[in-house]
């Protein structure tokens, strides 16, 4: 699916952008949550734990008062002083306050029992037990208190036994009171802890989360770069061959990628030139076939497949500039098929002409690769020797007349050739007298009653 998406520049660079938004959306919303958290834990804090404190420490101000009344009664009681000032109304107000504290701290660590979050359900459900327990705890103290200043005994006997039982009592109170101050405490500093923890996690997150984002845009951007790049370079390489293909009049090389994958612009742009160039290189080595086939057509004898008149016209030229550049030697060989026309007349024009392909394919396998065959008129042909000396070239076209003359053709069975011989005399020499040289050696031989060689 996704290899069939056109990825633009555009598309590739916005990309890149969206995942680098993404990732800061991602941090955001991760902020938000882990702010979410810290604020949360920090309204327990405020919502419940504050109160909580507040309450234990009035709780402990307030018995902190009734311990001062109560002082005063066990220092009278001890002293027998016997005294209508005892404030009875005050302890009893005071006591009230004490449990309406109590009770106060009771809801709010039921309601902390209830929406604690963790570890914190547990210390709210212990401060609750706890605040149940000095309810207890004052109750008893409270109501012997009461007893003993209501006591009919009180103002007539020391009651010792009470007072002693007061003081034990309100020594395990101020114990338990101790204990709930420190279970708030640590309840308080746990959710601190925590929320540093947060924080430093919140930090560590975001680091990494920054870190990742920064890396992913670098990676993307260099993949991006490296790809346009890669094209940018690709399609100079090309262009270079090609164009160094074109002049150096070369076949296109084939390219090793033919398609890049890219879809991009440029990967459209490389594809695109990649297709100009191979019809380029279609249509090239079409023309090179086709001009190979015109030059053929026109260098080749269309029915014995020899060099034609044309091709003999420009070769024995250029032979000539070439002996006369380098001083080398040049031998030629005009040769006439013996009374051809009988052929002709006895066993008709299809005869004659398969006879002309033999005696071309008879000479073709006595000349050398270096030499060329010509057929420079109807049943008359050249040999043009480069590198041959004349005596070389009278041996090489005594060589022919003897094939032909061995040779057993089809139909007519026997033929015969006369041969001029001839060689290129260097600046004095020109084209013209070369070429009349070696057709004056041929009607020698024909006058010499044919079948022979004459050098001139
Ligand atoms: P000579 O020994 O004096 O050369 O005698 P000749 O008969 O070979 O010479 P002549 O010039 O009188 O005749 C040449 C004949 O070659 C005439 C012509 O019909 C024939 N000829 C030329 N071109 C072709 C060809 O392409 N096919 C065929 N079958 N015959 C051809
Ligand atoms: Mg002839
Ligand atoms: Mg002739």
């Amino acid at each position: 699916m996704l290899g069939k998406i056109r990825w633009t520049i555009a598309m590739k660079v916005g990309s890149t952008i969206a995942m680098l938004i993404i990732f800061i959306l991602g941090l955001l919303i991760h902020s938000i949550f882990a702010i979410g958290d810290i604020q949360s834990d920090l309204q327990e804090i405020a919502d419940l734990d504050v109160p909580l404190t507040i309450i234990s420490n009035e709780i402990e101000i307030t018995q902190l008062e009734l311990h001062i009344e109560m002082d005063k009664i066990l220092r009278k009681s001890s002293l027998k002083i016997v005294s209508g000032d005892l404030n009875q109304t005050r302890i009893e107000g005071l006591g009230r306050k004490v449990f309406k504290l109590m009770d106060k701290g009771i809801s709010f660590a039921e309601k902390g029992v209830k929406t604690g979050k963790g570890g914190s359900v547990e210390s709210f459900y212990r401060i609750s037990n706890t605040l149940y327990e000095l309810k207890e705890e004052f109750s008893t103290i409270h109501e012997a208190l009461i007893q003993l200043i209501k006591g009919p005994s009180f103002e007539k006997h020391f009651n010792a036994e009470l007072v002693s039982s007061i003081l034990k009592k309100d020594e395990q109170f101020d114990k338990k009171a101790i204990s709930l101050i420190k279970a708030i405490e640590a309840l308080t500093v746990r959710k601190a802890h925590l929320a540093v923890k947060h924080q430093q996690m919140f930090k560590v997150v975001n680091i990494s989360l920054g870190i990742i984002g920064v890396s992913l845009g670098i990676l993307l951007g260099t993949l991006i770069v490296a790809g346009i790049k890669a094209n940018i370079l690709r399609l100079s390489k090309r262009m270079e061959e090609v164009t160094s293909a074109i002049i150096e009049n070369r076949q296109i090389p084939p390219e090793e990628v033919r398609y890049t994958n890219s879809s991009d612009e440029l990967g459209m742009l490389s594809n695109g030139l990649s297709r100009l160039i191979d019809s380029l290189s279609a249509d090239m080595s079409k023309r090179d076939k086709l001009s190979k086939r015109l030059y053929e057509l026109a260098t080749i004898d269309h029915l014995t497949k020899s060099f034609n008149r044309f091709k003999w016209d420009k070769d024995y030229r250029s032979e000539i500039e070439r002996s006369k550049r380098t001083s080398s030697y040049l031998s030629l060989i005009f040769f006439d098929i013996d009374h051809f026309k009988r052929v002709n007349d006895t066993f008709g024009h299809d005869v004659g002409d398969t006879t002309l392909i033999d005696v071309v394919r008879v000479a073709s396998d006595v000349i050398r690769n270096v030499d060329s065959l010509y057929r420079i008129g109807g049943e008359e042909f050249a040999v043009l020797l480069p590198d041959t000396k004349i005596d070389d070239g009278v041996v090489l076209a005594e060589r022919i007349r003897v094939a032909v003359e061995s040779h057993e053709f089809d139909k007519i069975s026997k033929l015969t050739i006369s041969i001029g011989v001839t060689w290129f005399q260097g600046e004095s020499d020109s084209a013209e007298q070369f070429v009349k040289r070696a057709d004056q050696g041929l009607y020698k031989s024909k006058e010499n009653g044919r079948n022979n060689v004459t050098s001139v």
